[in-house]
């Protein structure tokens, strides 16, 4: 590929070297693993550690903390060439890391410099340390950032201040990284007053504050090697210095979401390029009816499909991710536009990969299934195919489309 700076292209080979010679060769030996029941056995700590020796678990962390700092002007882009690189190997090992990248921007651009001190060198010693961000609730998840932007909306999890702590109660569920993380960010209502864009704040919470408990990790049917997470909070209390944002804490969470969605994309777009490695090895070794099938006409005409879908979405995330690091003013309607497309399109690309495979793609030993379940996944992970759209809409005519739907004021 060209146009890769000399720090992309290094980064990305190592990465790639990495899946080659370790990812890859643990999912394909050891496929029972990620059904095994106990979360917390489903991946040997030596992959986050392999991760940690090729520099890729603290991408985001500012590097006068030890964490290995982008180049600025292509920050968002190299999130995406490498959170692609690994979830060719694996996207549930990919969505561990990148939430560690994402939750560091956030952290390096709200966190007051005491906590800053104190967190990020503690995510930079210890490989197993995972991050997380808490937005979903049992009655709001992507429809939050609709234009409903009133009162009824907001956030069920409340916080109050008192004694100089703030006082937290509610739940949060479908948390990426929510049953294993030792640092969470928690959106909460502080002022049910007004809508939510004025009234949700966000804050730093450690995994061992009080009235926190992680009340289940969730059985996914893909990315199972991220433990996604229920979280209950009961009068949780946390530290007045604790609070990142008051009020609109949504807003600014756009540091957050911008190369979020990027990220979000290039995973989807890895587990479709894996899609393609392995469907046209098969084809070209797989004899039926006296020939490979690839000398099958309709089995070749797919694999152009697959292959014309990969690329179409890669050209949408290059200009999306370009457009996010250069803080275009499109940025926001071509991230949201560069996620939802590719979770549609490598659906296809995992479909046809599916039944290229015949009664081998179904089987759970042979390894092609969990691409599909992987697929799945995406289509519903930081905002639904549908929200996504109505979010793509609003951002284009503010105006009308971006109007409460309900009962005029
Ligand atoms: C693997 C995984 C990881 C996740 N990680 C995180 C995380 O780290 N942090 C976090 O905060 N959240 C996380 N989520 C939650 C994710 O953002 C939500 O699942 C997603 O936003 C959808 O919300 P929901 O599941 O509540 O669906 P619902 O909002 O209940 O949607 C159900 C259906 O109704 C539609 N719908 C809902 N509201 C409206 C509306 N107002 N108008 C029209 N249609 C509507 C939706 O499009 C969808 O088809 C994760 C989810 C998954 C699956």
């Amino acid at each position: 590929m060209t146009g890769l700076s000399e720090e992309q292209r290094m980064m990305r080979q190592s990465c790639r070297d990495f899946v080659d010679d370790v990812v890859i060769p643990f999912i394909r030996g050891n496929w029972q693993r990620e059904w095994d029941m106990r979360p917390a056995a489903r991946l040997p700590p030596e992959i986050l550690e392999g991760a940690q020796k090729v520099g890729i678990r603290t991408l985001g962390v500012p590097e006068e903390f030890g964490g290995l700092e982008l180049e600025k002007g292509t920050e968002t882009q190299t999130f995406a060439i490498i959170a692609e690189e690994i979830a060719r190997g694996d996207s549930g090992l990919s969505d561990k890391l990148v939430q560690i990248w994402k939750v560091s921007v956030l952290l390096r651009n709200l966190a007051p410099r005491h906590l800053q001190e104190r967190w990020f060198p503690r995510i930079v010693e210890d490989p197993q340390f995972l991050l997380a961000h808490c937005l979903t609730e049992p009655r709001g998840a992507s429809d939050r950032w609709l234009p409903y932007n009133v009162p009824e909306a907001a956030m069920q999890t409340r916080a109050v201040k008192r004694n100089g702590e703030w006082v937290i109660n509610g739940r949060k569920q479908f948390i990426s990284n929510g049953y294993d993380a030792g640092l969470y960010v928690v959106y909460a209502n502080t002022n049910p007053a007004v809508g939510m864009m004025q009234g949700t704040s966000s804050f730093l919470v450690p995994r061992d504050t009080p009235g926190l408990t992680v009340a289940r990790c969730n059985e996914t049917i893909g990315c199972r090697f991220m433990n996604n997470g229920e979280l209950v909070f009961e009068d949780m209390r946390v530290p007045e210095d604790h609070l990142l944002v008051e009020g609109d804490a949504l807003g600014k969470a756009g540091v957050y979401f911008r190369p979020g969605k990027i990220i979000q994309a290039a995973k989807n777009l890895g587990v479709g390029v894996r899609c393609f490695e392995v469907t046209a090895d098969y084809v070209q070794n797989y004899v039926q009816g006296g020939r490979i099938l690839i000398k099958h006409q309709a089995v070749a005409l797919r694999l152009a499909e697959m292959a014309t879908r990969i690329e179409a979405v890669r050209a949408l995330l290059g200009r999306a991710s370009a457009a996010v690091d250069a803080d275009a003013g499109d940025a926001d309607t071509l991230c949201n536009m560069a996620k939802v497309y590719t979770s549609e399109e490598i659906m296809k690309v995992a479909q046809h990969c599916l039944e290229l495979h015949g009664g081998n793609g179904v089987m759970l030993d042979f390894g092609v299934e969990k691409l599909f379940r992987d697929a799945a996944i995406f289509l519903h992970m930081d905002a639904t195919v549908d929200i996504s759209k109505m979010k793509i809409v609003k951002s284009m005519f503010p105006h009308t489309a971006g109007k409460y739907a309900g009962p005029e004021a």
